[in-house]
């Protein structure tokens, strides 16, 4: 069993009370994890800022961090079977999308090693003899909160950025998928990041991450999570006015045009709703599909999905894992029973699977609901699990105002071989990660956000850096004399 401390100022630290880390195939403790408390959370910020304040990161050559951040790189490739394994069994996703995970965060260290050593900053041409120019600083002690669904990848979308750009960071990972990050932590010790600019604190969400967003001497709050928690975080973080970013729930739409390839569109809605066993924030998990090909849609959509192969993650036929808490998939179960007392037409799944050695781990069906009005639960809450619902529209107008109906604004994608009109309606479409013919591609190299009640701010990309960055603007004056404003 796996033994999990937190990492403060350059220590590992233990705990009194301890957390049971599970394996969502099977039940099975995988690890035994320090629980942090608010004196813990205390420490880690007062860490990072006295080792921000010494310039010990902020300060050193931009070619220097970014050696480290490559190198940070280069070991995590080294450990890619180990940390595929342990993402697997802590988080219960296939080894496929683990394993692409665990590139995708070495990828993502090595972009942003890259991108600090690139020109920044502007000059410009002011009417005056003055040199007027911008440059970006760290903004300083930054604390990153993330979820469960990606434990590795989430928090290195924050990590690697912020560290790139001369911050120091208090690290919380979600209490129930620890172990990755701990692996993550032992990476930056070996690589040789000073004490103090990477620190890790594992707990509760209302205590220690309540302390990061709240803590006047924390100067940004970046959030990856649910939106009712992202409203608590923004409330939290008024105290200082810090800087926040938040990266929040979804509803996207996943609109098919009866012009679509259709195997295509079949084949991308089942990756949109299904890869991750839809606990991805950027899900497409509201289909709308142009009437005359409604029913032929459902129908081969319907087949495909109850193909999936379902298990558990370490078992190479595995297609989809299982949700990653008891409690989890009761929030699932329970959506589902929603649905169908608000009269959806269940056209697959709808169950928990028991069979065999299922029946300890928490695997629920690929789920598909039809018939649906627009106003029902299902439509518009967040389920974050392999559930989906299939709505019908008339026309462009029509699928645009459902596609918009939501509180939500993450991604949303169009399926449509008329490359005019596709794009005519993803313009339309208020999101902020959208796609033509695909579903689901994301890219280090391009922002990551939300509109409407999906986010603040923007992950990877120039923008993911810029987050992390405040903009100085400094005037030099190039014709030094007394400017005779006040006479003598
Ligand atoms: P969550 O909001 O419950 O928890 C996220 C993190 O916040 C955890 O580390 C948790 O401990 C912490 N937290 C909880 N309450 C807190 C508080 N009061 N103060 C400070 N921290 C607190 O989310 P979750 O269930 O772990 O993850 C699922 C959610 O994350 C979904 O809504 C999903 O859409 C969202 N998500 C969004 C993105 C994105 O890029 N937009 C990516 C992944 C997940």
């Amino acid at each position: 069993m796996l033994e999990l401390k937190m990492y403060i100022n350059g220590q590992w630290r233990d705990s009194k009370e301890k957390r049971t880390i599970l394996n969502p195939a099977n039940g099975d403790v995988i690890a035994e994890a320090a629980e942090g408390t608010i004196q813990d959370a205390k420490d880690a910020i007062t860490a990072a800022k006295a080792a921000f304040e010494s310039g010990v990161w902020s300060e050193k050559p931009a070619a220097e961090r970014a050696a480290i951040l490559f190198d940070i790189a280069n070991r995590i490739e080294e450990q890619q079977d180990e940390l595929t394994q342990l993402e697997t069994m802590d988080n219960g996703k296939p080894h496929r999308e683990s394993g692409a995970d665990i590139s995708d965060a070495a990828a993502c260290f090595r972009y942003y090693a890259g991108l600090i050593t690139k020109p920044d900053g502007q000059t410009y041409d002011v009417p005056e003899p003055v040199q007027a120019m911008v440059v970006r600083e760290p903004v300083g002690v930054c604390g990153l909160i993330v979820p469960w669904n990606y434990p590795l990848l989430m928090s290195v979308w924050k990590v690697a950025p912020a560290l790139a750009a001369g911050n120091t960071i208090i690290l919380k990972p979600s209490e129930i998928t620890p172990v990755t990050v701990i692996k993550l932590y032992e990476i930056f010790e070996a690589a040789g990041l000073p004490k103090g600019v990477a620190n890790l604190v594992l707990g509760e969400g209302a205590s220690v991450g309540n302390e990061i967003a709240e803590s006047k001497d924390v100067d940004m709050v970046s959030f990856t999570g649910g939106t009712k928690t992202g409203r608590r975080i923004m409330q939290a973080a008024t105290g200082n006015l810090k800087k926040i970013s938040l990266e929040l729930g979804g509803k996207s739409p996943n609109i098919i045009f009866a012009d679509a390839d259709f195997e295509t569109a079949v084949d991308c809605a089942l990756m949109g709703i299904y890869a991750g066993s839809g606990q991805v924030c950027s899900a497409g998990s509201r289909i709308l599909v142009e009437e005359s090909i409604y029913e032929s849609f459902i129908d081969r959509f319907a087949e495909r999905a109850k193909k999936i192969s379902v298990g558990a993650g370490d078992d190479a036929n595995t297609e989809m894992g299982p949700l990653v808490s008891q409690e989890h998939m009761e929030k699932v179960l329970h959506y589902i029973a929603i649905g169908q007392e608000e009269g959806a037409r269940l056209v697959c799944g709808g169950n928990r699977l028991t069979e065999g050695s299922k029946g300890n781990g928490y695997f629920v069906e690929p789920t598909a609901f039809a018939d649906v009005a627009n106003d029902m639960r299902i439509v518009q809450e967040e389920i974050f699990g392999p559930v989906v619902t299939i709505q019908k529209f008339k026309d462009e107008k029509e699928a645009i105002k459902l596609a918009n109906s939501t509180d939500y604004g993450l991604a949303g994608a169009v399926f449509s071989q008329d490359g005019a009109k596709a794009l005519r309606v993803i313009k339309k479409v208020r999101s902020g990660i959208t796609w033509i013919n695909t579903y689901h591609p994301t890219y280090n190299e391009a922002p990551w956000g939300g509109y409407k009640q999906s986010g603040i701010g923007r992950s990877l990309g120039t923008f993911g850096l810029e987050e992390f960055q405040e903009m100085k603007q400094i005037n030099i004056n190039l014709q030094v004399e007394p400017t005779g404003w006040f006479s003598e």
